[in-house]
């Protein structure tokens, strides 16, 4: 069995990882979290882009625990902010992961854009760093119209503003297994499965 760590301590990422796992049917790897783990210093998510913070905790990561390591960054892009708050997002308030201030604020900031100008994305960028120094980075995007008023009670963060395109439900609306489909971590996870193929079968 091969150990890999995804260097977070949310419990929904590494339950979407495992299900990502298991429904391709890499059966060889254990997905451990920054919990499963001695301690380790947390560097600051200092770069200016989703890439460069992922890629930084997965190297971190390696360098610390010896352990292949996939680290993930996320946030929305709002195209009527310029794509802000981006890596901006979990901050966007000026506290940190005050999720209900953060949404108040990009909501009360397009109350006079149109809805026809309203469009958004969900980015995610993960990286697989291996002891060996070698790396992939991947990155997944889930484009919406954010809407006035919070609908649904799933999901967390922006989720009961954002609705994907094609979608009458917020992302908040929608059953877990339905957003893990679709999403932008998602996506981004399912782009590392060559790579976790061959860690696999390493
Ligand atoms: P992190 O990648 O876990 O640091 O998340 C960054 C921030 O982006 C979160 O605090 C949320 O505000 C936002 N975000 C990222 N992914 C999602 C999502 O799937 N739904 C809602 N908000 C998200």
């Amino acid at each position: 069995m091969t150990k890999l760590l995804l260097a977070t301590r949310n419990a929904k990422k590494l339950g979407e990882l495992r299900r990502i796992l298991e429904a391709e049917g890499i059966s060889g790897i254990e997905v451990l979290g920054l919990a499963d783990v001695p301690e380790f210093p947390e560097a600051p998510e200092t770069a200016p882009d989703f890439e460069g913070n992922a890629i930084a905790k997965a190297r971190d990561a390696v360098a610390a625990t010896g352990l292949p390591s996939i680290a993930d960054d996320s946030g929305i892009a709002v195209d009527a902010l310029n794509g802000m708050p981006g890596v901006l997002s979990a901050r966007w308030s000026g506290r940190h992961g005050d999720d209900e201030a953060n949404l108040d604020l990009v909501l009360a900031q397009l109350t006079d854009v149109p809805d026809d100008r309203r469009g958004a994305a969900f980015v995610c960028a993960a990286a697989l760093v291996r002891p060996s120094g070698e790396e992939t980075l991947v990155r997944g995007e889930w484009r919406g119209t954010l809407v006035r008023e919070r609908r649904g009670t799933n999901g967390f963060g922006y989720d009961p503003i954002f609705r994907p395109d094609g979608e009458s439900r917020t992302s908040a609306e929608l059953d877990p297994a339905e957003k893990d489909a679709v999403s932008h971590r998602g996506r981004a996870l399912r782009a590392l499965l060559p790579a976790l193929w061959e860690l696999a079968e390493a």
